[in-house]
């Protein structure tokens, strides 16, 4: 039982009653395991009363509902939590939970590394180790609501790109979005992606109107080349023409995803060609002055110069939020803490 019982979490939330039956339960048993882990937030077959205690008993031991273990968690004096999350088999991977006036929002991962390998990125250093599975990324949130209570929004924007493992992340996403799961409204949940061809046609097919928010990082092919390789032979016009496509087929604006990195891609001509690239279309600017990690050789511009590249934007008539980075005191940048903890103490 237990290799088939472990994919329990990868099960979309309708199929948990199949999968009860399937594993010598009922399919009422499904329903009431799915209202305890999604809206009561049990993780813990014991716990689950509701359940006869012989079929708890089995499932505790053979088919425990979480695969991880919380092997550190950091929380920084705005309030963001992150947690290091171990997975049998050693991967390790990041999620937070950030507070914010609209409630909490959680970011997850999709990959352990990252394949994208952006040079200012702790998650990139080393490459992609793996893929998670759609399981695995649900249990991030799982998680962390167990470490901090309820949430309310979702971003995908943690180690690794949504893109890379798309139809995983997708799955998961199901989980979140399904009334029967997490039942968070498509707007309140987000996909980062640096946009590898076809993903963006993809999130049209699929039909759910998530936010997405498209990672460019540069005004031209030339620096985006430099700073997001992975994405190496796409230029910047032909996705950019496909997220228009996806804005025309789901009526969601999409968001641009900024980094700014002083003296590589924060300069006024740089702001002037961007603004130049972006102006007409239905999008949002989001710039993020960048989180030190240490040793990778760049800097977090001055806040006049932040300040300079979103004036010069939203006097080309664009829509512009200036982050202000949640969580840079204690480790913030994605990949930071379990590149850290992979090295000991001294690493960052
Ligand atoms: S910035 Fe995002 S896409 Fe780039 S290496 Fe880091 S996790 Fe991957």
């Amino acid at each position: 039982m237990s290799a088939a019982a472990e994919a329990l979490l990868e099960r979309h939330p309708r199929d948990w009653p199949r999968w009860f039956e399937e594993h010598g339960g009922r399919a009422y048993q499904g329903r009431i395991a799915r209202r305890q882990v999604f809206q009561r937030g049990l993780l813990d077959w014991e716990a689950m009363t509701d359940l006869p205690l012989a079929l708890r008993r089995r499932l505790q031991g053979e088919a425990p509902l979480l695969r991880s273990r919380v092997e550190a968690v950091h929380e920084a004096p705005d309030g963001a939590v992150k947690a290091l999350l171990a997975f049998p088999g050693g991967a390790r991977v990041e999620a937070v939970a950030m507070p914010g006036t609209a409630g909490r929002t959680l970011c997850l991962s999709t990959q352990v590394g990252c394949p994208v390998r952006c040079p200012f990125c702790a998650s990139g250093l080393e490459g992609l180790e793996r893929n998670l599975s759609a399981g695995e990324i649900l249990e991030q949130a799982l998680q962390l609501r167990r470490l901090q209570g309820p949430f309310q929004r979702v971003v995908v924007m943690g180690m690794g790109d949504a893109g890379f493992n798309l139809e995983a992340t997708l799955r998961a996403l199901e989980a979140i979005l399904d009334p029967e799961g997490f039942g968070l409204g498509a707007r309140r949940v987000t996909l980062s992606t640096v946009a590898p061809r076809g993903v963006l046609e993809r999130l049209a097919a699929w039909g759910r109107p998530v936010q997405v928010a498209l990672s460019l990082h540069a005004p031209d092919d030339e620096l985006r080349q430099r700073l997001v390789p992975g994405v190496r032979k796409r230029g910047l016009e032909e996705t950019l023409e496909e997220a228009d496509r996806l804005f025309r087929a789901s009526g969601r604006e999409y968001t641009v995803e900024y980094v700014l990195l002083g003296g590589i891609n924060d300069a006024p001509a740089q702001a002037r060609r961007l603004a130049a690239l972006l102006r007409g279309r239905r999008l949002h600017v989001n710039l993020i002055p960048w989180n030190p990690v240490a040793g990778l050789g760049y800097r977090r511009p001055a806040r006049q110069a932040q300040e300079t590249f979103a004036r010069i934007l939203r006097e080309a008539g664009l829509s512009v939020t200036l982050r202000r980075s949640l969580g840079r005191e204690a480790e913030a940048a994605c990949g930071q803490l379990r590149r850290r903890l992979a090295r000991g103490p001294e690493a960052v």
